[in-house]
C-alpha cells in the first residue's frame, strides 16, 4: 500500500493530486490537505472527473504541529509531499520525524520575516533523518528538482568534468493580464526582487537585483532577455558538482513585466516589513498578493509556451564539449490535461516523479538528500513518459 498524504492545494498542489492519481499503480491512495478545505474539495472533483479516482482531502494547518502529526498518524501514508509555501517546511519535516514518515518538497525553507533561502536549515535534518531511518528529498520541482537531474545526467552520461553550468528559464506564455505571477506572488515577487548571485571558482559573487542580462536564444522560443538571478538550486549544486569552475541561474522576463515590478517596488508595495494601515499592521507584499490574479487562475487563459534547461559546459575524453538540455512544456497542453498552466505543471509533475522514485526503491537512502545526489536515470526516464520529455543539443564536441 502506497499512501501519500500532499499538502498544500494551490497550483502545484492541484498538478500533483492529479498527476498521482494517473498512476494507480504507485499511488493506491492519496489525501490533499491544506489551509483552506474548499481548494481541496475543488480539485478532489476535478481529479473525480478527469480520472475517476476517488481521492480524500483533509483541512489543517501545517504551521501547528499537532495537527499535521493528527493528521499523518489517521491516514497513515508513506510518503508527505509538502507543495505549501517554503515558510511551512520546517514545520512538516519536523512532524515527519514525530510520525516516522519520508519527506518531500520542491522549495527550500524560507522564514517568513526574512527574503532569504537557503539549504542550511534542512540540511541541519540530516542526523535526525538517519537516525530515524527516513528519507527527505528536497526541491523535486523542476528547477530546483528536474535543473538537478539535468547536471547528474551530462555528469553521468556526457562528461568527465563539468566547468560551467548556465540554468536558464524562459516562460513565454501570455495570461492577457497587465501583471501576474506565475506561481505564488509572495514567493516569487521576493525571489524576483532580490540581490543576485552566482557561484564562481569557490566563491559566491553577489550583483544587483535583475541588473545583469543576456539575450540567449533559446530553442522554439528565439532569443529572448534574461537575467541573472539567485536560485537556491545553485547551492547544492555548487557543493555537490565536483570540479565546477562557474555555476549561474538566468530567467527571462519581459518588458512589460519588470516595468510593473519597477512601479511596485518604487511604492513600496513589495516590502516584507509591516506598515501602519487604518490602525493595523499590513505587509505590503501579502497585500499586493491578494489583488493579484491567483497564478491557479491562470491555467485557462495562458497561452504559449515555457523553455527549460541546463547549459552545461566541460570536457569529455579531452575534448571540449558544450550541450543543452532541456524541456518544451506548452501551457494549453497541460491546461487540458491537468487543468493547469505550465509552471504549475513543470513543478507538480517532478514532485509527482520523485515521490514515486522513493515509493518504488528506486531512489533510497537514510537522510536529506538534493536531487542530484540520486542516480538521474530512472527519473529520466519517467520524464519522457508522464508529460515532460527532455531534449539535447551538443553545441561543442
Ligand atoms: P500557491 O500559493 O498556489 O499554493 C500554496 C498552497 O499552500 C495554498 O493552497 C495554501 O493554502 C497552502 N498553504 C499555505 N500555508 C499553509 C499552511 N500553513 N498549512 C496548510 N496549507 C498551507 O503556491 P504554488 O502552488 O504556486 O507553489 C507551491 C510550492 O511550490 C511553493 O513552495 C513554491 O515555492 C514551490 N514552487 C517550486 C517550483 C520549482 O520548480 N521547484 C516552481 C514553482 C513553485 P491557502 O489556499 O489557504 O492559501
Amino acid at each position: 500500500m502506497n499512501k501519500v498524504l500532499i499538502i498544500g492545494a494551490g497550483g502545484v498542489g492541484s498538478v500533483v493530486a492529479h498527476k498521482c492519481a494517473q498512476v494507480a499503480e504507485v499511488f493506491s491512495e492519496i489525501c490533499l490537505a491544506s489551509r483552506t478545505l474548499v481548494r481541496c474539495e475543488n480539485i478532489q472533483k476535478s481529479v473525480k472527473a478527469r480520472t475517476g479516482r476517488d481521492i480524500e482531502i483533509a483541512q489543517v494547518d501545517a504551521d501547528r504541529l499537532p495537527e499535521t502529526v493528527a493528521l499523518i498518524r489517521r491516514f497513515k501514508p508513506r510518503l508527505v509531499i509538502n507543495v505549501a509555501l517554503p515558510y511551512q517546511d520546517l514545520h512538516i519535516m519536523d512532524a515527519c520525524l514525530a510520525t516516522g514518515v519520508d519527506y518531500l518538497d520542491t522549495a527550500n525553507y524560507e522564514p517568513p520575516d526574512e527574503a532569504k533561502f537557503c539549504y542550511k536549515w534542512q540540511w541541519d535534518y540530516q542526523q535526525r533523518f538517519k537516525e530515524k531511518g527516513l528519507m527527505a528529498l528536497l526541491g523535486s520541482g523542476f528547477d530546483p528538482g528536474v535543473t538537478n537531474v539535468y547536471c547528474a545526467h551530462a555528469a553521468k552520461h556526457h562528461f568527465d568534468e563539468i566547468h560551467y553550468v548556465d540554468i536558464l528559464d524562459a516562460n513565454a506564455g501570455d495570461h492577457g493580464h497587465p501583471f501576474a505571477t506565475n506561481f505564488n506572488p509572495e514567493i516569487n515577487i521576493r525571489e524576483v526582487t532580490a540581490k543576485g548571485k552566482y557561484w564562481e571558482n569557490g566563491g559566491w559573487v553577489e550583483t544587483a537585483p535583475l541588473s545583469v542580462k543576456q539575450s540567449y536564444d533559446f530553442p522554439v522560443l528565439g532569443p529572448k532577455n534574461a537575467y541573472l538571478m539567485y536560485h537556491e538550486e545553485l547551492e547544492s549544486l555548487a557543493k555537490n558538482l565536483k570540479g565546477l569552475k562557474r555555476i549561474r541561474f538566468w530567467m527571462t522576463f519581459s518588458d512589460n513585466y519588470l516595468k510593473h515590478l519597477e512601479v511596485l517596488q518604487n511604492v513600496g508595495m513589495t516590502g516584507i516589513e509591516p506598515v501602519m494601515f487604518e490602525g493595523r499592521e499590513i505587509i505590503p507584499l501579502q497585500f499586493l498578493k491578494a489583488l493579484l490574479p491567483d497564478p491557479a487562475s491562470l491555467g485557462s487563459r495562458t497561452k504559449g509556451k515555457t523553455c527549460i534547461g541546463c547549459e552545461v559546459e566541460g570536457v569529455k575524453n579531452g575534448k571540449h564539449r558544450k550541450m543543452f538540455i532541456y524541456n518544451v512544456c506548452d501551457h494549453e497542453e497541460c491546461y487540458r490535461e491537468v487543468g493547469s498552466q505550465a509552471i504549475s505543471y513543470t513543478t507538480g509533475v517532478p514532485a509527482m516523479i520523485g515521490a514515486m522514485m522513493m515509493l518504488t526503491g528506486k531512489w533510497r537512502g537514510t537522510g536529506v538528500f538534493n536531487m542530484e545526489e540520486l542516480d538521474p536515470d530512472p527519473f529520466m526516464e519517467k520524464l519522457n513518459i508522464h508529460g515532460l520529455p527532455w531534449l539535447e543539443k551538443v553545441m561543442a564536441g
